[in-house]
């Protein structure tokens, strides 16, 4: 068999979909980067955003989606990733970033019984997931696909956290040792979980499963 992995997680992802379909939410496969930006430029025509934003998501920002969406002319963007920004003007866009029409970011784990599980340092991005823009996509290469809750924890705690604190240069214990050390850094990256078990209103959140490895 030619592409054993992509096969594999062809079959996988399909499962996926079908168990987050069960749980109202709108989804989409994308067998790579390029399809799935095809399938976000279509639904961002299809719900005649206004207005966009995203939170956090180094899979948004590494299929060049970012860049394409955050000079787009006759709309709102309301860009929160500019690093020029003062802080206090960073968090005002983040606020602001949640009364959206369409919100774009990605997710720290998705698992086989169709639910999403991420953690924040803020709670901006899963604040916007969890309600105030009109539309949500959430982008997710197959690495983020684990059994279940648990394991998507442990997923975030052992790997995302630890990984994330490294690439954001904190300064917390797990950049040293790897290991989340449960700190009180004000570094702490660790603040907000959510758990998002279904989409309300139905099809709000629309997810993209990419098959390829993607984001932490
Ligand atoms: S709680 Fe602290 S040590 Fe643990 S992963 Fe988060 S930032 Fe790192």
């Amino acid at each position: 068999m030619e592409k054993p992995i992509e096969n594999f997680w062809s079959l996988r992802l399909a499962d996926v979909k079908d168990a987050l379909e069960a749980n109202n939410f709108e989804v989409h496969i994308a067998e790579n980067v390029d399809a799935a930006k095809k399938i976000v430029r279509e639904v961002f025509q299809r719900i005649g955003a206004k207005s966009i934003s995203w939170g956090g998501s180094m899979t948004y920002a590494q299929t060049g989606l970012y860049r394409e969406f955050k000079d787009y002319p006759g709309i709102e963007v309301i860009d929160t990733y500019d690093k020029e920004l003062p802080p206090e003007e960073k968090f005002e866009r983040r606020r602001r970033a949640l009364l959206v029409d369409l919100f774009i970011t990605g997710t720290n784990a998705i698992t086989e019984t169709g639910k999403l599980v991420n953690l924040d340092m803020q709670g901006n991005r899963v604040a916007g997931i969890t309600f105030g823009p009109r539309n949500v996509i959430i982008l997710a290469g197959r690495n983020k696909v684990v059994p279940d809750i648990e394991d998507a924890m442990m997923r975030v705690k052992n790997y995302v956290a630890p990984a994330n604190a490294m690439r954001l240069n904190m300064k917390t214990p797990c950049v040293k040792t790897s290991i989340c050390e449960e700190c009180r850094s004000p570094d702490r990256i660790c603040n907000t979980w959510t758990i998002t078990e279904k989409s309300l209103p139905k099809a709000r959140i629309k997810i993209v499963l990419i098959n390829e490895n993607l984001g932490l």
